[in-house]
């Protein structure tokens, strides 16, 4: 036995492998597992069939041998299950001279976790000679989660099996071979949701999701929420919306020529001599030699003595420097067909040489900033037009993550299905996605309409991993709380392998609000989210990120919720900064009663009257099933917790859902 590392074989019991070794998977997913905690060392790994012979035979040829040669442990993987020609175990069992029943039932509890279908595998350990040998399921997945259930604990059990002075090795007592082991300090398994398997009766009581405070879920939502993905968009009405993910500089100068601002007669200004008399003005009678509309004659240079007329934005003909307003002038005579200007009364005062023209890039230079990383475009602040006239063709911006709404529930149905008063004892009709919908649109979000599924494990599931190729963000409504039909944590962490970053904040209303991300493969290209693995870039896994947000079912909780962590999520991805509602102190109203324990955000109209003074009026009862304290609402009330009314006048921080209503 080698003094640092223990030496395993894999034997890998698959008839289709032992044809084409390519096609098997199980032996890198077992070497990275052994491996990686540094105690392994693979030393041997054989395919065989799905033959009682032939694995018995490979077995033995690594444990009936010479002390030295011996292997410490082997494992096995596949042929353990129901199916005609699954023997591994039978053939393993006839080998073992002493069972190991408990690191058995060590990977069946730990499979039994993951998946109900564990109850359908059937491995048997032991120890054969100095060996210990461990039989595991045939998909590398069963396989890695079965070895890391076990992995710990098998040093120890492979060291004594091998013969070694077990007293000597037990000096330390327990506590030393735990921490040899790993296991000593480790943290508690992170809490899993309920298991929907097991029915109500064995479903957790309490939570098992600690509280958070808001503050700290939304840090939560900011360290795991994915930032944006950038774009090359043209320049556009479409842009209206995004964040631009880069500086852009002007493609060209502004104006790009030199252009008159008046309609009026280009002149000539001799250089350096502001006037050609004494008091500053510019007068005289001159000869109208040219017209300069959008496009000028040219090559035709004004002589000083001479004047073109010229409109506002054309260009001034060469030569020229300056324009005298229309208003400035007198006409003096016509052409002989009276059809044209000949000559014309300058009366100007003060004309300077650069009066009334704009030089060309005054307004904006070639190569200038223009817009900086991180503006918003809007529709109203004129970036479209500034990019437009800069000659700016196409710029790169942060990508705007689309949102699917599923709402979930067996008692939930189309608003429109049923006549009014034509509802069946126990159906409600569907509110919260129809108002989340329009509420993600609100704020310039594309939308997924994902419809209502009903309360089943794996009709969810489906459901939610069809949506996460259409979409960069799924929020759903319901299901979340403590009932045996909640099934949103369950599926999002046990079924579809997602983390759950937070499952209860202390607020009302909305505690449950559940947020979790799941990882992706094979994204849409472009989308938010989205990073390249490492790996050979011919081989590079795509994956991505995608937040889930499981919003409480009470459709005032849910749309209080929305705005509180789904909108400054969905401005992480989309690059906005600040993130979230706007934040603006008012002073109340009326009273407003507290909640004893948990920080309330109350629906509530803010106004501003003719002192100023923003003011905070309650909509009313605010149970959180009440959808209609949300009607009219334009904030939330930041209310603390506590044991008394807050009185008219105090001051509170209100969060703005919609513009401050004017009392004027
Ligand atoms: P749940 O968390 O699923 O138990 O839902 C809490 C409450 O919200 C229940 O009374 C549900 O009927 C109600 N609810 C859930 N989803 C919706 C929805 N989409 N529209 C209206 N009410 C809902
Ligand atoms: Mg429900």
């Amino acid at each position: 036995m080698s003094s640092t590392t223990l030496r395993v074989a894999i034997l890998v019991v698959s008839t289709t492998a032992s044809r084409d070794p390519s096609t098997d998977a199980a032996i890198p997913a077992l070497k990275s597992v052994l491996e990686e905690s540094g105690k392994w060392t693979v030393v041997e790994t054989q395919i065989v069939t799905d033959e009682t012979a032939a694995i018995q035979k490979q077995i033995k040829s690594w444990t009936d041998v010479e002390e030295d040669n011996t292997v410490n442990l082997i494992v096995t993987t596949g042929g353990t299950g129901f199916a005609v020609s699954d023997i591994t175990p039978e053939a393993v069992s006839e080998l073992i001279e002493k069972p190991a029943p408990g690191l058995v039932h060590g990977m069946l509890a730990a499979s039994l976790q993951v998946t109900p279908f564990a109850i359908m595998s059937r491995p048997v350990a032991g120890v054969r000679k100095r060996s210990v040998v461990v039989t595991l399921p045939g998909s590398p997945k069963g396989a890695k989660e079965n070895l890391q259930a076990i992995i710990k604990m098998l040093p120890h059990a492979c060291v004594l099996a091998s013969g070694i002075d077990s007293r000597a090795l037990h000096a330390g007592g327990v506590k030393k071979l735990e921490k040899e082991a790993g296991v000593a300090d480790a943290p508690p398994a992170t809490p899993l949701s309920n298991d929907p398997s097991l029915g109500p009766t064995r479903r957790n009581r309490a939570s098992p999701y600690p509280m958070l405070s808001v503050d700290e879920a939304l840090q939560k939502i900011e360290d795991f929420t994915p930032g944006y993905v950038e774009a090359v968009r043209p320049v556009n009405e479409d842009l209206v919306g995004h964040v631009l993910a880069e500086d852009v500089f002007a493609a060209e100068d502004v104006p790009a020529f030199r252009a008159s601002i008046v309609d009026g007669y280009a002149v000539v200004v001799p250089k350096g001599d502001s006037s050609q008399t004494e008091s500053g003005t510019f007068s005289g009678v001159f000869p109208v030699v040219g017209v300069s509309h959008a496009a000028p004659d040219e090559g035709k240079v004004l002589k000083a003595g001479e004047i073109a007329r010229i409109t506002t934005g054309a260009p001034l003909p060469t030569g020229a420097n300056a324009v005298v307003m229309v208003e400035n002038t007198v006409l003096q005579s016509l052409t002989d067909d009276g059809a044209e200007e000949r000559d014309v009364e300058i009366r100007a005062a003060n004309v300077r040489d650069g009066d009334n023209m704009r030089e060309v890039g005054s307004d904006v230079r070639k190569g200038q900033l223009v817009l900086r990383k991180g503006a918003k475009i809007t529709a109203v602040g004129g970036e479209v037009g500034l990019l437009a006239s800069a000659g700016v063709q196409q710029v790169t911006i942060c990508r705007r993550p689309v949102v699917g709404v599923l709402s979930t529930g067996n008692e939930i149905v189309e608003h429109a299905d049923r006549p009014p008063l034509g509802l069946r004892l126990g159906e409600v009709r569907d509110t919260n996605r129809p108002t989340l919908l329009l509420a993600a649109q609100e704020w310039g979000f594309d939308t997924v309409d994902l419809g209502i599924v009903v309360d089943q494990p794996q009709t969810l599931e489906q459901t939610l991993r069809d949506a996460l190729r259409q979409v960069d963000m799924i929020i759903t409504t319901g299901g979340v709380s403590m009932g045996e039909l909640d099934l949103l944590k369950p599926t999002i962490e046990r079924a579809m392998g997602g983390t759950i970053h937070f499952g209860r904040v202390a607020m009302k209303p909305g505690k449950p609000t559940t947020f979790a991300t799941v990882d992706v493969k094979q994204a849409r290209r472009d989308s938010v989210g989205e990073s390249v693995l490492s790996g050979s870039t011919s081989h590079s896994t795509r994956r991505v990120v995608r937040p889930i947000f499981s919003l409480p079912g009470n459709p005032a909780s849910a749309l209080v919720t929305f705005h509180l962590f789904v909108l400054p999520a969905l401005h992480r991805m989309s690059g906005e900064h600040p993130r979230g509602l706007p934040r603006v102190p008012v002073a109340l109203s009326h009273d407003f009663v507290l909640d004893k324990e948990r920080p309330e955000y109350h629906r509530a109209v803010v106004s501003v009257g003719a002192d100023g003074i923003l003011k905070a009026t309650s909509t009313g009862g605010q149970r959180s099933s009440k959808v209609g304290s949300m009607r009219g609402a334009n904030a939330l009330l930041c209310m603390p917790a506590g044991p008394e009314p807050l009185k008219a006048g105090a001051k509170v921080d209100a969060l703005l859902m919609g513009n401050v209503r004017s009392e004027l």
